[in-house]
């Protein structure tokens, strides 16, 4: 897809890998429709995007809420008057081993709470955006791309069970969609990030985060606009649908 004049809509483009999507595909001359759940970094991002000479607008929603997600979808194909393509990013972590055990007593275990909140924002958010796009898509019948954030993580990480369940469920709904979708014209591809920097990586304890890097072949986290180019090739090749693109500078969980 060439995106110059298309609109694409960024979830969770308030930070991190979301506001570099978002600068990304404005540099490529898109119209953005940004959504977040946090009204000053969404105007940030819109701004920046402004700068570059494009239109940019924001919408306060959440992914996890099926009205703030039909309403924010209704309202962008309003102002923008068609939908192109959709980049599945909002995401949150809430992580804890299943059952922690000290000194051979067991002292927690990962909540009720901690579990649902990361399935209603990882899967069941990338369900509802990816439903409302494609079926808005559809209706105007010119086709379009639906990229959603995976993550290394879905093979199996410790401390992860909610996110790693999440992140391989994205994935696997990436095949459905694909499959589902192509004869409407839309293609659906994923990216697993390996660990990159962002305020979500940022916000570990220094000695959890020099653990998680030291085995990385390259030997350094990714930075968000790494991802965005990774994102940019799936707009751009029309041959790509269906698979997960794995950028992780070479680590395997
Ligand atoms: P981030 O820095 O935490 O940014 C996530 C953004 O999503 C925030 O602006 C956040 O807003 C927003 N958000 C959270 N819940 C939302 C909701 N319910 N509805 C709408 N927006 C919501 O995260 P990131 O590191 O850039 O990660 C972006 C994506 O890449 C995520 O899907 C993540 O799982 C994936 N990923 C990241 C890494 C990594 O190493 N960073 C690795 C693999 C995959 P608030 O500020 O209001 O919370």
């Amino acid at each position: 897809m060439d995106v110059r004049g298309k609109t694409i809509l960024v979830t969770g483009a308030g930070r991190g890998i979301g506001r570099s999507l978002a600068l990304h595909f404005a540099r490529k001359g898109a119209s953005l429709a940004l959504l977040d759940t946090n009204a000053e970094d969404l105007a940030e991002s819109c701004a920046r995007c402004s700068e570059v000479g494009v239109v940019a607008r924001s919408y306060l929603a959440d992914v996890a809420n099926e009205d703030s997600v039909v309403g924010a979808l209704d309202q962008v194909t309003a102002d923008f008057g068609r939908l192109d393509g959709l980049i599945n990013n909002a995401g949150i972590v809430r992580d804890a081993l299943l059952v922690k055990v000290k000194d051979g007593q067991v002292v927690g275990k990962m909540t009720l709470a901690q579990w649902q909140a990361v399935i209603d924002v990882n899967l069941t958010g990338v369900f509802l955006c990816a439903r409302e796009a494609a079926q808005r898509m559809i209706q105007r019948a010119v086709g379009g791309v639906i990229v959603n954030l995976s993550s290394i993580s879905r093979a199996g990480n410790v401390g992860q069970t909610n996110y790693t369940a999440a992140k391989a469920g994205v994935a696997a709904m990436t095949v459905v969609w694909a499959k589902e979708l192509a004869r409407y014209g839309i293609r659906v591809g994923a990216v697993a990030p390996g660990f990159i920097r962002t305020p979500m990586v940022e916000s570990m304890k220094p000695e959890a985060l020099a653990k998680m890097t030291s085995p990385i072949p390259l030997g350094r986290l990714g930075e968000p606009q790494e991802i965005a180019h990774a994102v940019g090739f799936i707009f751009e090749n029309e041959l790509f649908t269906g698979r997960c693109l794995e950028v992780d500078a070479g680590l395997r969980m």
